[in-house]
C-alpha cells in the first residue's frame, strides 16, 4: 500500500498503526521527503468500505435459504427451467 504525503505529494512511510475498531485503523504516517523540506508526520485512517461479493459461505446460505421457502414443485419448475444454463 503506497501512501503519499498530503503536504508534499511525494512517498511516505507508515510507521506504525492502532487498530481502532475490526474494520478502522490509524495509520502513523512518515513523509520521507526530507531534502525537499518536508518531512511531516500525519494520521491516515484505512477502513472497510463495503463488499464487492459478499462471502461465498454467505451466498450459498442465502440460496439454500431461498430454495427452502419454495414448494417441491417450485424447485422442480426451477431446476427444469434454463436458469442454470443447461
Ligand atoms: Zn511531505
Amino acid at each position: 500500500m503506497r501512501v503519499e504525503c498530503p503536504h508534499c505529494h511525494q512517498k511516505a512511510i507508515i510507521a506504525s498503526t492502532n487498530a481502532l475498531s475490526h474494520t478502522v485503523k490509524d495509520l502513523y504516517c512518515q513523509c520521507t521527503n526530507l531534502e525537499g523540506g518536508c518531512g511531516a508526520s500525519f494520521v491516515m485512517k484505512l477502513g472497510y468500505s463495503h463488499d464487492l461479493n459478499p462471502p461465498i459461505q454467505n451466498t450459498r446460505q442465502l440460496a439454500a435459504s431461498l430454495l427452502k421457502s419454495l414448494t417441491v414443485s417450485e424447485r422442480q419448475a426451477l431446476i427444469q427451467s434454463d436458469l442454470f444454463g443447461s
